[in-house]
């Protein structure tokens, strides 16, 4: 994830990081208030088509690896690094593919959350899941202050979501996979976690604001979901324009057609929520 502008007035400690790097764009709390009054109907609607919290929980308590298969687990070669990670921008259809598990927790593991790291804070980044550099594993890294030695590194392993709050809220979020493209995106205010950590071993942790937005928008990409899958038309259309040149970006330098196009996206925007994750 990009940094982001921060529209709300907060007491949350990282404000003063995200004031400091992002200062507000102008116009941006009356964009925010507009959007306020459409995002509350949306909101509500959407919590209609969540799931019941017990099925996610139970989905969380089958545990990490009785319900995968042997080929949904990575091999060496998918961690393996052969040269300089770069960042791979949308619609390049490695954002969509499926992310497999993390099953060893070997010197491959280290290296390439070492690797992402340097990505991130080179981009000017607060967080970067495996894809995004081309590895379809489930596996990402995040610091929230966004500045090697400021903050905490977290390295977060088959992350699974077992709870998160009934209030959400919006804010102007970036994507290092989406360059200079910046639009408001409602989430759970908190989530609860269960990952394993660089070496395997198992953890619960709660995120609250803005690590918790981070944290979202990483595993989004860990599901193959992108930020903008989760704008309502209304803002959607603010960078429609941004994300077709995206397209044609790709389509002159691979020379094929793109994979997805934001103009025949379905639509309603994703359901608010990780009922299918
Ligand atoms: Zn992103």
């Amino acid at each position: 994830m990009a940094g982001a502008t921060l529209l709300h007035s907060s007491p949350y400690t990282l404000s003063s990081f995200v004031a400091r790097r992002f200062s507000l764009q102008p116009g941006s709390y009356s964009r925010f208030h507009r959007f306020t009054s459409t995002s509350c109907r949306l909101s509500h609607s959407l919590r209609r088509n969540k799931p019941p919290r017990l099925a996610v929980l139970a989905q969380a308590r089958r545990g990490f690896s009785s319900k995968f298969s042997s080929d949904e687990f990575a091999s060496p070669d998918d961690l393996y690094i052969q040269e300089p990670l770069k960042i791979v921008e949308y619609p390049d259809p490695v954002l969509r593919a499926k992310n497999k598990m993390i099953g060893t927790f070997d010197e491959n593991l280290k290296k390439l959350a070492d690797e992402m790291f340097d990505v991130m804070y080179r981009t000017d980044g607060v967080g970067l899941s495996a894809p995004q550099v081309g590895k379809n594993v489930q596996v990402m890294v995040f610091n929230p202050v966004g500045v090697r030695g400021e903050g905490k590194e977290i390295v977060l392993v088959n992350p699974r979501v077992t709870r998160y709050s009934q209030k959400v809220l919006p804010y102007n979020e970036g994507c290092l996979s989406f360059p200079q493209i910046y639009a408001d995106v409602e989430r759970p205010d908190s989530v609860k976690v269960d990952a394993q950590d660089i070496n395997g071993a198992t953890f619960t942790v709660r995120f609250t604001r803005f690590p918790a937005r981070v944290f979202q928008h990483e595993y989004d990409h860990l599901q193959g979901i992108l930020f903008f899958d989760r704008m309502s038309d209304k803002v959607l259309d603010s960078i429609r324009k941004d994300l077709e040149a995206l397209e044609k970006k790709y389509e002159d330098r691979i020379g094929l057609p793109s994979p997805e196009k934001i103009n025949t996206r379905k639509s309603s925007p994703a359901a608010i929520g990780f009922g299918n994750s």
